[in-house]
């Protein structure tokens, strides 16, 4: 780290930004400079160190409600510079449990738009003063009481609330109760909360709830609203909850039920077992009385060619599907479809036989749902879902290990280097930018590969933004053998950053765990920080399946020291070194494990 010393004093913080709206429970972090190493810090009177090039991380305890900022002084001598940071913190409007009776409207669920099968339970409720009555009086004219939980379990805001000063306590709390989304599906009689306290009371609007038939069916397409990129490189992400984790990746113009909406959100019926949810962007709905495709396989047979292998799954229709991978399987589940194949011989065939696919067993798991389960002669590296509309077939292209040179493993594969960002990313102390650091690291890691034979494709080659879905689109359609992403780690507000930094690598699919932890051991070895290890996360970047993925989250920006170390060249060198060491490492294994 460069020392600076005698420069003039001037306070830069770079976090929390003026007025940031703060979420912590107790502490937060703050980073900055000051100007020089030689100064003298303090935050809301309490001392923070700055290190030698000027800058100051600082871990305190979040300032008080009544007043929400940070005050920091630096000294030098008879030098002195001053500063104030105000930040937010997150406000609810207290509802007292006395005086004139206030509910919040605006936390009356379910919101407007939402889409429900008729019988199917909603959750109703309202935030109102624990000491209120709250009925629901919905379109059967029914009243059923809303119930507020034990007292125990509500003292608390919940995490990231402050005490909030008012001139009134809070006293409130979330009063709910189940109905069936019928009973709220009557525009001419909207149903109604009353709260009551004593001979106060209040009426609020339950919105309006369409019920879906439950004699016909809402039928929608799928579309990917990314226009990157041709069909196969698209797919629409579902979840299992509103806004929650990604886990299938479906085909485009794949044909589902739709069974409610919700808050931007749409859920699609996969098979009778199985509801999961999509952007409401990602489906066009189809006219009244559109028929459900029904999916029956006809034949499935392999189709060996020189990089892959075709599992060729004739049925009509696309179908919503999955692939899991484990070991030397693949697993492929088809939704709403019901098996009747023949399956061809394996063997024989224009290539002379396909080594790759060992054996194929298929189950009707229910009465909708088929699951394939591949079994390779070798590790499962990659795959592929396409929808071959000539041939009404789904096909899973199963990608074989490539050929490895022992002695020379990176030689004639291809390997996509991803620095990271921007848009996005963090910023350290003195304003290095996660995108601009790790942008060198890139290019170093590009020349150290070229110099083994490899061929690189680079996602970014510059400073100027680069997306996603466009960085995975190029490296599949250049045919990456695998996808190395550079990155630096932050943390998110209330999490000490003295104890929780060091070096992760990152992976989406099992298939790209070890790879993974070959970068992983590779850079831990080299920057000798704290392991904090290599595990599955929801990245969007590493979920493409033609290649292996790793993303190593190296050291964290927002540690001055490790910050100082991305702005060194010898330390690029080292980041990007250790990166072709994970390749070559994983690589050689590879080979093994293939026996090729
Ligand atoms: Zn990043």
């Amino acid at each position: 780290m460069p020392e600076v010393r005698g420069s003039p004093l001037a306070i830069t913080v770079r976090y929390p930004a003026v007025n940031q709206l703060v979420s912590a429970r107790d502490s937060n972090f703050l980073l900055g400079s000051v100007g020089s190493g030689d100064a003298t810090l303090s935050v809301n009177g309490m001392p923070v160190s700055v290190v030698p090039n000027g800058v100051f991380l600082a871990w305190l305890p979040l300032p008080p409600a009544t007043s929400p900022r940070y005050d920091l002084l630096v000294t030098r001598g008879a030098d002195t510079v001053r500063r104030s940071v105000a930040i937010r913190y997150p406000v609810r409007r207290a509802l007292p449990a006395a005086g004139v009776l206030r509910v919040d409207s605006s936390s009356v669920v379910p919101a407007r738009g939402w889409w429900a099968r008729p019988q199917e339970l909603l959750r109703v409720s309202v935030r109102a003063p624990r000491n209120a009555r709250v009925t629901l009086t919905g379109a059967d004219g029914v009243r059923r009481p809303l119930v507020a939980p034990v007292p125990a379990a509500v003292t608390d805001g919940g995490p990231g609330t402050q005490a909030v000063p008012d001139s009134v306590t809070d006293a409130s709390v979330v009063f709910a109760t189940d109905v069936a989304a019928q009973v709220l599906a009557d525009s001419a009689r909207p149903a109604r909360l009353l709260v009551a306290r004593g001979s106060d009371s209040l009426l609020l609007a339950v919105p309006y709830v369409r019920a879906l038939s439950a004699t016909s069916r809402v039928v929608g397409a799928l579309r990917s609203a990314n226009r990157v990129g041709s069909d196969t490189d698209r797919a629409i992400s579902a979840r299992t909850i509103v806004n929650g984790t990604y886990k299938w990746q479906l085909l485009p113009q794949a044909v589902l039920e739709v069974t409610g909406r919700q808050n931007g959100f749409t859920r699609v019926r996969l098979d009778e077992a199985l509801d999961v949810w999509v952007d409401s962007d990602e489906i066009t709905l189809l006219p009244d009385g559109t028929p459900l495709p029904r999916r029956v396989t006809g034949g499935i047979r392999v189709a060996p060619l020189e990089e892959y292998a075709d599992v060729v799954i004739g049925m009509g229709d696309r179908p919503a599907h999955h692939v899991e991978a484990e070991g030397r399987t693949l697993v492929l589940t088809l939704y709403g479809v019901q098996a009747n194949p023949e399956i061809s011989p394996l063997q024989g065939g224009a290539a002379g036989g396909d080594s790759l696919v060992r054996r194929m067993v298929w189950e009707q798991v229910t009465s909708d749902r088929v699951r394939v389960t591949l079994h390779l002669s070798q590790p499962a590296y990659g795959w592929l879902s396409l929808w071959d509309e000539a041939r009404r077939a789904f096909v899973l292209r199963v990608r074989r290990v490539p050929r490895i040179d022992a002695a020379q493993p990176l030689k004639g594969l291809t390997i996509a280097v991803d620095p990271g960002h921007p848009p996005a990313g963090s910023t350290g102390p003195t304003g290095l930018y996660e995108g601009d650091a790790v942008f060198p690291v890139g290019l170093k890691l590009a020349e150290l590969l070229r110099a083994r034979g490899a061929n690189v494709v680079m996602t970014r080659t510059s400073l100027a933004p680069v997306g996603l879905t466009e960085r995975a689109v190029q490296s599949r359609r250049e045919n990456a053998h695998a996808f190395m992403s550079i990155h630096l780690n932050a943390l998110p507000d209330g999490v000490n950053p003295f104890t929780t930094n060091g070096t992760s690598t990152l992976f989406y699919h099992n298939t790209s765990e070890p790879l993974a932890r070959e970068v992983q051991q590779a850079l831990q070895a080299r920057f000798g920080l704290r392991d904090l290890g290599v595990h599955y996360q929801n990245l969007a970047i590493a979920r493409p399946s033609w290649y292996p993925s790793a993303l190593a989250e190296g050291l964290f920006v927002i540690i001055p020291e490790q910050e100082a170390a991305m702005r060194d060249e010898a330390f690029q060198l080292k980041f990007a070194e250790g990166m072709v060491v994970g390749l070559e490492k994983y690589f050689a294994w590879l080979k093994r494990e293939a026996g090729r």
